[in-house]
């Protein structure tokens, strides 16, 4: 359908959140959807990029929930654009946490997780067993992780409102052990005295159950949606910034485009940012309550990401990931550094899971710390990225953060041959967003659970999706998705549709 039609429903931004939602309106209610999504691809954080030959995640490094028994398994199903072929299972040693003295390798199965860790740290068994015991039950008070189960409203607030740090300093002495246990808090960006228990566990029971990589980048799930949308009538349009929502009577009549066309439809969503969607109304309409919640909202930090073209002789595991922490402190695992302190933390993850035997190199993009404020002059400036002061100071700091890494694998940055570097900057250019947070909102307990931003909006047919309204990640982002048509669907039977699908081994 061309542009210019009148859809049933219009979509901002065509990340995983939106292309979830579009999928089901179309799948559930034969709605014609039509996205606009300013990038000249689409994915969202999905979408991969080439350099040096290879090929670079933007923001889908790895996944959980995965296995033959994974909530994310099940929802990609439901939508019908699950492909084995474009997941990879990760090492049973998937993820590699590295402290300033001591090496743990996370393994997939609680039952390997919790001997691993009594093996390793004896004198917290009793901690170790207690903690496993409280993710594994606690994940069961989400509905949505356990499609259809009915919501215990006392035990969803305990979930949301106790928070992680506060469980594990109960349980457990190691310091070393609670950097394993709170290494995480890199994927969510929140510190673990602001994270909820029940979020966390969302995040660490996914992946104990089921890490998996891509095996080319995010693209080929993003083109499955795009195809299935397309087959209920639906149409994905790139290079489509929306640049205003217009009202009418309490509604939203159209998407207004930089070119200063109109598009029309019945429902509106937007998957951008909270703060950028908010910007795209005419600000005296909109009510001081919404208005003062969404300026008032915290971002997550923003992270330097470089992308490195590596000599094989490096003799990293395609099929792991790898975490590298200095500081006993977990506040240093996702505080931001000042610029007179040494870097904390980085995580790093090679991108082709499934290494080319032919070739003597591999691709891995290492995301580190940023100094608050350091790029916050350019902010604004349209032709930043040419700036050498700039180009400088992002080099630089991608260095400190390659010798940072150096403390852990040694000869790291000598096996560097060429890398390219992303900041909030690039973010913001890229997938526009006020602050190019990596993760949206900060998903403390005070913005999330009960607190968390409403879908509904003061206009009776917009609604918000995106992983700033539910949770990080791409399994968040996805359930925010469906969380989104609940307004429009009937949420209830269609998680019934997926449990149909879902292998329960959590019983
Ligand atoms: C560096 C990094 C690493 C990550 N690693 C992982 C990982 O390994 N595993 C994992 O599960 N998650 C990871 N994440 C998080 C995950 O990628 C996100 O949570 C998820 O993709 C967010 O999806 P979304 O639908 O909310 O929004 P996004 O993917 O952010 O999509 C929003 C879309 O809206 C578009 N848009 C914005 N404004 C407009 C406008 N005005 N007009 C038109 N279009 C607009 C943007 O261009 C974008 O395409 C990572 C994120 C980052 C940044």
């Amino acid at each position: 359908m061309p542009l210019d039609n009148k859809w049933d429903v219009v979509i901002v931004g065509s990340g995983i959140s939106s292309l979830s939602a579009a999928l089901l309106l179309g799948k559930e209610a034969g709605k014609k959807v039509c996205i606009l999504e300013s990038h000249s691809q689409y994915g969202g954080y999905l979408h991969s990029f080439k350099r040096f030959g290879k090929r670079f995640d933007t923001g889908a490094h790895y996944v959980g929930a995965m296995g033959e028994d994974g909530q994310f398994r099940a929802l990609l199903k439901y939508l019908d654009v699950f492909d084995e072929k474009i997941f990879v299972k990760l090492d049973d040693g998937f993820d590699n946490i590295k402290g300033a003295d001591f090496e743990f390798v996370i393994p997939t199965g609680y039952k390997n997780f919790e001997n691993k860790l009594i093996a390793n740290f004896p004198s917290d068994k009793n901690g170790i067993k207690e903690f496993l015991q409280i993710i594994r039950e606690v994940v069961k008070v989400f509905p949505s992780y356990n499609f259809g189960a009915k919501l215990n409203f006392s035990a969803f607030k305990e979930a949301t409102e106790t928070s992680l740090g506060s469980v594990v300093e109960k349980l457990i002495k190691s310091p070393n052990l609670k950097i394993i246990l709170y290494s995480y808090c890199a994927l969510h960006g929140v510190s673990p005295h602001d994270i909820s228990i029940g979020m966390h566990a969302l995040i660490l029971d996914g992946l104990i159950r089921g890490a998996y990589g891509f095996r080319n980048g995010g693209d080929k799930l993003a083109d499955n949606f795009a195809q299935k949308i397309r087959s209920f009538g639906g149409e994905v349009f790139c290079n489509k910034k929306v640049v205003a929502l217009n009202t009418s009577d309490g509604k939203v009549i159209s998407a207004e485009l930089e070119n200063g066309q109109k598009v029309h439809g019945d429902i509106f969503i937007s998957g951008a940012d909270p703060h950028s969607t908010y910007k795209l109304f005419d600000q005296s309409i909109l009510k001081a309550g919404r208005k003062n919640r969404i300026k008032k909202l915290n971002y997550t930090q923003g992270v330097l990401g470089i992308y490195a073209k590596v000599n094989k002789s490096l003799g990293l595991n395609t099929r792991k990931n790898y975490y590298c922490f200095n500081s006993k402190d977990p506040n240093h695992l996702v505080s931001p550094i000042s610029e007179s302190t040494q870097i904390k933390a980085a995580f790093f993850s090679p991108t082709s899971r499934v290494s080319d035997a032919e070739s003597t190199t591999d691709a891995i993009a290492i995301f580190g710390q940023i100094p608050e404020g350091l790029f916050e002059k350019w902010k604004g400036d349209k032709n930043y990225s040419t700036d050498s002061e700039y180009i400088d100071t992002k080099t630089q700091l991608a260095n400190k953060t390659l010798k940072f890494v150096d403390q852990f694998f040694p000869n790291f940055s000598r096996s560097v041959m060429k890398f390219s570097t992303s900041t909030p900057l690039t973010n913001i250019r890229y997938n526009p967003s006020v602050s190019g947070a990596p993760y949206g909102i900060y998903h403390s307990m005070s913005q999330t659970g009960i607190r968390s931003l409403s879908n509904k909006t003061q206009f009776e047919n917009f609604f918000l999706t995106g992983q700033s309204t539910l949770m990080p990640g791409l399994l968040g982002a996805c359930l925010s998705g469906f969380h989104t048509v609940d307004h429009l669907l009937d949420l209830e039977q269609i998680l019934i549709g997926v449990k149909s699908l879902w292998r329960n081994t959590n019983e």
